[in-house]
This record gives C-alpha cells, sequence and structure tokens, in this order.
C-alpha cells in the first residue's frame, strides 16, 4: 500500500524533509513547486512508511486505500511521463562544493550504517568529494531500518536496497563487521560522524521483564540475537509508543508462544501516548489487542503483574516497551538523561573533528525519513564549521 496526497496539501513540504525514499514532489527548488496544487507521492518509490502523513499538518497525506479514488490518480499520473527515481536522485545532485585540491574534508568516517549513517554518507557523496570509510558493526547495511522494522512491513525495510547502493558508491570504502573507538579513528581522518544509534531498550527494572529489544531482534533475525522466552495466553506490552504496538500487532502471529492476545499498557492517559496515527490505525478494531491507561507496574511473577493500585493482571509475558537509550562512546562527552551525545547541530561539544547524526545525536525519536534531515543537517556543519587544520 502506498501513499497519497490530497488537494488540501498545504505545500509547506515537512513531508519533503522526512521522506525516506524522496518520492514527494516538486520539492523546494524543484520546478513547478509553489505553483502546482500540491505535492504529489511517486507511488513506484513509495515505502509506505507513513512518514509523510504522520508530520503533514493538515492531514493531506494518507494510505491509497483511505484516500479518494481521483487523489490516488493524480498522484500517479503527475509521476507518468518522469523516470522512476531510486531513492537516491542521482540526476538532482549538485556538484561538489570542494574540488580534490580545495580544503574540504578529504577523509571522512562514518559509524554506523543504519540510516542516520547512511544519509550522512549520502550527503558527504552529494556535497564533497570526500573518500568516506564507512563501518559497522553488524556485516549488513540497515541498522534498525533492517533489523528493527516489523517484518509485517516489507515494503519499509526496501529502503535497505537504497543504502545498499549508496554503501556501492565508489567514494565509499565500506567495512562490515568492524566495530571501531575513538581512539583508534583518532588521526587518521579529518571528520568523524558517529552514527551508532540508540538501540538499547529501557527498563522497567521487574525481575523477568523481557525487553522489545530483545524481541524485535529475534523476530527481525539480527546476528546473534536469541529467541526469547514467550508465554501465553495473555501477553503484556508497557509502553505507547510505534514499537509497543508493532510488538502488540505480532506477538500473537509468533509460532509456538501460545499467546492469543495482548494487553497494551500505559502509565500516563492516551492523550500522552507517542504512538504515531498510522501506526494506531494498523492496530484500530484488532479484537486480540486491547488498551488500558493510568497504569503503573509494580511487580512481576508467574502469576502476572501487579500494579501500583494493587490489582493483579494475569499475563505469561511482560515486555518493556517503553523507549530506548544511546550507550556512551568511550572519548566522547555523553548525556545519561537524554541518552545522546551532546552536540551543537551535530558537531560533538568539545570535540573538534567529532560529529554525530540520528538517535545519538537526538534521542531515540522518529522514523527512518526523519534521520534524513538530520543527517543533513550534521554534514551541513560538517562542511561549514569545517575540520580541525593542523597547528
Ligand atoms: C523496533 C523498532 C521499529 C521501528 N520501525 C520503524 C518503522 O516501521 N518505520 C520507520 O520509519 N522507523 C522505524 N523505526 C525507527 C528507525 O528505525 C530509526 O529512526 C532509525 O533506525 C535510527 O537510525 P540510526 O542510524 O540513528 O540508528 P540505528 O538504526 O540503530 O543504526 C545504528 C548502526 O550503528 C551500528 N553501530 C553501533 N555501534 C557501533 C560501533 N561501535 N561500531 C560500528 N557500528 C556501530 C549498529 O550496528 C547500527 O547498524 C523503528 C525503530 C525501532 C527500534
Amino acid at each position: 500500500m502506498t501513499y497519497a496526497i490530497s488537494g488540501e496539501c498545504c505545500s509547506d513540504a515537512s513531508c519533503v524533509a522526512v521522506c525516506p525514499m524522496n518520492c514527494i514532489h516538486p520539492s523546494p527548488g524543484e520546478p513547478g513547486f509553489g505553483t502546482t496544487d500540491g505535492l504529489y507521492v511517486d507511488p513506484r518509490a513509495c515505502i509506505d512508511c507513513g512518514a509523510c502523513a504522520d508530520i503533514c499538518p493538515v492531514d493531506a497525506a494518507k494510505p491509497a486505500d483511505r484516500s479518494a479514488p481521483v487523489d490516488v490518480q493524480l498522484n500517479a499520473s503527475y509521476y507518468r511521463e518522469r523516470p522512476p527515481l531510486d531513492g537516491l536522485d542521482l540526476d538532482t545532485w549538485e556538484p561538489p562544493r570542494f574540488d580534490p585540491w580545495s580544503d574540504g574534508p578529504r577523509r571522512v568516517a562514518v559509524v554506523g550504517a543504519g540510516p542516520a549513517g547512511m544519509y550522512a554518507t549520502r550527503e558527504l557523496l552529494q556535497r564533497s568529494t570526500a573518500e568516506i570509510t564507512l563501518f559497522d558493526r553488524l556485516p549488513v547495511v540497515g541498522g534498525l531500518a533492517r533489523y528493527g522494522v516489523a517484518p509485517d512491513h516489507p515494503l519499509t525495510k526496501q529502503i535497505v536496497e537504497t543504502f545498499e547502493r549508496i554503501a556501492a558508491h565508489p567514494r565509499v570504502h565500506w567495512r562490515p563487521g568492524t566495530s571501531v573507538t575513538v581512539a583508534e579513528l583518532e588521526g587518521r581522518y579529518d571528520a568523524v560522524v558517529h552514527a551508532s544509534g540508540a538501540s538499547e531498550s529501557r527498563r522497567l527494572g521487574l525481575p523477568g521483564e523481557l525487553t522489545a529489544d530483545e524481541i524485535v531482534a529475534w523476530y527481525n533475525g539480527r546476528p546473534g540475537a536469541r529467541r526469547p522466552e514467550l508465554r501465553g495466553p495473555r501477553a503484556i506490552v508497557v509502553g505507547n509508543g510505534n514499537v509497543a504496538l508493532d510488538l502488540a500487532r505480532l506477538l500473537p502471529t509468533l509460532p509456538g508462544t501460545g499467546i492469543t492476545e495482548v494487553l497494551v499498557l500505559g502509565r500516563r492517559g492516551p492523550e500522552a501516548a507517542a504512538y504515531t496515527a498510522s501506526a494506531y490505525r494498523e492496530v484500530e478494531g484488532r479484537n486480540e489487542i486491547a488498551f488500558r491507561y493510568g497504569v503503573t507496574p509494580a511487580g512481576w511473577d508467574e502469576h502476572g503483574l501487579t500494579t501500583a493500585d494493587g490489582e493483579l493482571i494475569s499475563a505469561g509475558t511482560l515486555v518493556s516497551a517503553i523507549g530506548f537509550t544511546g550507550r556512551p562512546i568511550e572519548g566522547l562527552p555523553f548525556d545519561e538523561t537524554l541518552g545522546i551525545v551532546p552536540n551543537v547541530g551535530g558537531a560533538v561539544i568539545g570535540r573538534p573533528g567529532h560529529f554525530v547524526a540520528g538517535w545519538i545525536k537526538r534521542s531515540a525519536r522518529g522514523g527512518i525519513g526523519v534521520n534524513k534531515a538530520c543527517a543533513q543537517e550534521t554534514v551541513r556543519t560538517l562542511l561549514t564549521v569545517g575540520v580541525p587544520q593542523p597547528a
């Protein structure tokens, strides 16, 4: 299912900034922007991630099956005469700003080949002539786009193919399965972009709880992930974000667990829920999923969950899906509360030559496409503040 933009479009282009596939046009600067009736989604490239719908201020972007047929047709016909884009926008790339003999960065290391690292790499390719060495401790690119996005969203996972094409660029030196430290990188590169993510689950602290990360890593087949012990008939998922809803949708479908129903618990009221409208639409009306709000978990044992009010809710599995946090990077400052590396526009505070992008820069929030604008800002900063010059 792809998305379509209706005639209510306000052309503020916030959807363009977050679209991971660059498949919304005309974008600012392109012919037609501001003079066409609005913006259009290219159905041949859309990966159904919902980022445009979640950010649209006027609710003009909708899944095709919830759009008026005329809007679906208008979106498709805008692209009929145009060649398909591959998510890289190679044709629209500006010439590099630096020639090889200028004082721009020559060698840049990007640590982490998740969405933020890949968008930073793409931006560096586009805006500089730097050679980029791309590291990831995993053997493949994609980060959470590969090992976080739910398996029933195969279209969204297709973004990984775009990332693979970026990694194959002749100016990118891809180092899979390589974990690197700040000390190892020091002196070898003009600049380092840290894009190591923030994929460590926050915990309730109740003995026996499972975390979202453990289950998500297993059902996505992340190397090294083990099958968690899941028991039914009821599972409780604590958390009110999109990952909690992914789990609520998928737990009853996993074979051999005996889970037939899921209770999603929010510690605050529904007004504080962090899930997006597009994620909610996928669980809306499902009989096997129930929601309760204003419940504080206090204890967990083989009978179930005890709430702070003393109520026992029987369940065989307790999963905390209350958010993610980053891990400190040795040699860089770290903000324990936010779980990020403190930075200004992506430049690490107090460490010239070091930059951050993605969840480790701004905390574990936002979908894949949000990392595009985030990485663009970081690379802009890198190219503007420059790199430390030898004394
Ligand atoms: C469970 C889950 C489901 C999600 N589903 C969706 C969805 O359906 N749609 C959507 O738009 N967004 C989704 N998101 C959000 C999206 O995945 C994030 O916005 C995005 O992945 C963050 O990108 P990142 O590059 O900052 O981090 P990551 O994706 O975590 O990438 C970080 C990379 O750095 C590597 N790394 C870490 N440390 C090192 C090191 N020391 N050396 C080398 N490599 C290192 C990691 O292996 C990883 O590949 C989901 C997130 C989660 C957690």
